[in-house]
């Protein structure tokens, strides 16, 4: 690819991976990303002195792409495994909820609806046909297989809580996905899962990136946002940046499918843009704050009740240790929302006080005041709904304008998206790219 003039829009790790490989051959690479930061969905913040995401990572031993990246960019020592740990709340109370053990001591089901679930667990870790499942929704597969009551206790809200409206049109392929990653994300010999963690956060990928792309000459310009994209002549195309033109011999838009959509002549490719726009996304909230009380032993916790603000509360530091925090306990709330919801127009104090009103219901002892800092993070574009229709709205790698390809985590299918897929979606790009 030597001289070839290459456009990456969006500095997120699909776009940086498309970057690093493509760079590697001689390409002349120039990645614009719209914010200040590179790293997209899996970007940082500087909180106690160290890089921490805006919404909470970790990775699984299944997740070979990025492990294998880490090898190659020669920070796979950062990568540290750590043993992870759930809890669940459901009416008003934390259980643990992990080994079979902890599944069986849970009070809230009868005995035959937690051996429903366990069976069900067990079924989709162990089986490969993910095919049959993808017309059915999740929602009515769970209810069939767990039954009534183990759905509405522990389906049920995580389905609803991840997917709004649209938690029953989601394909039990997507929940298949899920599952059986999980499930089978353990090392031979481990007894417990372990959740992968980068000392320093997920930042030191895209740094390390950002310096191996340098190296080979490329170039990444922050705080650029392309408004459009079309044909140039000789079969180039053209981006427009701050009302200014330029041409390229090939351009990756590592964006979501719908602002692509946007970028491009409507008229010309009304029926494309239909296809883009035919997949929902659905943005994310996450309230992180440090503190020195400690409120759970749990790093994960399900909350499971539809009046929560928010679906998963995480106390980052019950995985890794505090003291990369300055010994402050590290805590996320977060929570997956339609665009449309108040929050994305809420003051941040409204915010706060809704998500630490509920969290003091789930922990009484919980005190504001030991709060040493917090912060509110608003994404946009975070999850996108994989339905029982998926499968058709798929959007290709190449796009009808020649020489622009999208790269994104919508076609990822069927696992869940993920930064592990977003490496896998990078080299996949590149290759396609260097062999059209
Ligand atoms: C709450 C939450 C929790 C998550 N937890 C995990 C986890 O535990 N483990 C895991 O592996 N993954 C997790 N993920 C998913 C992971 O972060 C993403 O799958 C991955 O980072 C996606 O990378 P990407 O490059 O495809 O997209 P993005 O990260 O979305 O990157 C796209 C980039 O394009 C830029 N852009 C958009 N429009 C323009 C434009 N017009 N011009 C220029 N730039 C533009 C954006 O600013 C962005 O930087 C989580 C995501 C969320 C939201």
């Amino acid at each position: 690819m030597q001289n070839t003039e290459i456009a990456i829009i969006g500095g997120g790790l699909t776009g940086l991976t498309a970057a690093y490989r493509l760079s590697k051959t001689g390409a002349k690479v120039t990645v614009f990303e719209k914010s200040s930061n590179l790293g997209g969905l899996a970007g940082g913040f500087q909180i106690n002195g160290t890089s921490l995401e805006k919404a909470y990572h970790h990775i699984f031993r299944t997740d070979k792409e990025i492990i294998n990246l880490t090898k190659e960019l020669k920070i796979d020592k950062k990568l540290k495994w750590h043993e992870s740990s759930i809890g669940l709340y459901y009416n008003k109370k934390l259980y643990p909820f992990v080994t079979p053990v902890e599944l069986l001591k849970f009070d809230q089901l009868g005995l035959v609806d937690k051996f429903r679930l366990g069976l069900v667990a067990v079924y989709l870790q162990k089986s490969k046909n993910y095919k049959d499942l993808i017309n059915i929704p999740a929602a009515d597969w769970m209810e069939k297989w767990c039954g009534k009551r183990a759905y509405k206790v522990i389906w049920e809200p995580l389905l609803k809580g991840k997917f709004h409206n649209y938690y029953k049109k989601v394909s039990m392929a997507w929940l298949w996905a899920r599952i059986n990653t999980r499930g089978n994300s353990k090392e031979k010999g481990e007894q417990t899962e372990k959740l992968g963690y980068f000392d320093g956060g997920f930042e030191i990928i895209s740094k390390a990136l950002e310096k191996e792309i340098k190296k080979h000459g490329g170039k990444i310009i922050l705080n650029s946002n392309i408004e459009k994209i079309k044909e140039d002549r000789n079969g180039k195309v053209k981006i427009k940046i701050e009302g200014k033109e330029m041409s390229f011999d090939k351009v990756i838009a590592s964006i979501p499918s719908h602002v692509l959509g946007k970028l491009i002549d409507a008229k010309k490719y009304k029926k494309y843009i239909e296809k883009l726009n035919s997949i929902n996304y659905l943005g994310a909230i996450t309230v992180v704050f440090s503190s020195f009380q400690s409120l759970s032993k749990y790093y994960w916790h399900n909350i499971n009740d539809i009046k929560s603000p928010f679906l998963a509360f995480l106390q980052h530091t019950n995985l890794v240790d505090k003291s990369n925090y300055k010994n402050e306990e590290v805590y996320y709330l977060g929570t997956y929302l339609p665009h449309e919801h108040k929050y994305f127009k809420a003051s941040e104090e409204e915010i706060y006080k809704d998500f630490f009103d509920y969290l003091k219901n789930i922990f009484p002892d919980f005190d504001r005041n030991k709060i040493t800092s917090k912060y509110v993070f608003k994404l946009a574009n975070a999850q996108h709904v994989v339905d029982t229709k998926y499968v058709n709205k798929i959007p290709d790698y190449e796009t009808p304008i020649k020489n622009l390809y999208l790269a994104n985590f919508s076609q990822i299918f069927p696992e869940d998206r993920g930064t592990n897929f977003a490496v896998r979606e990078g080299n996949k790009i590149s290759k396609i790219i260097q062999n059209p």
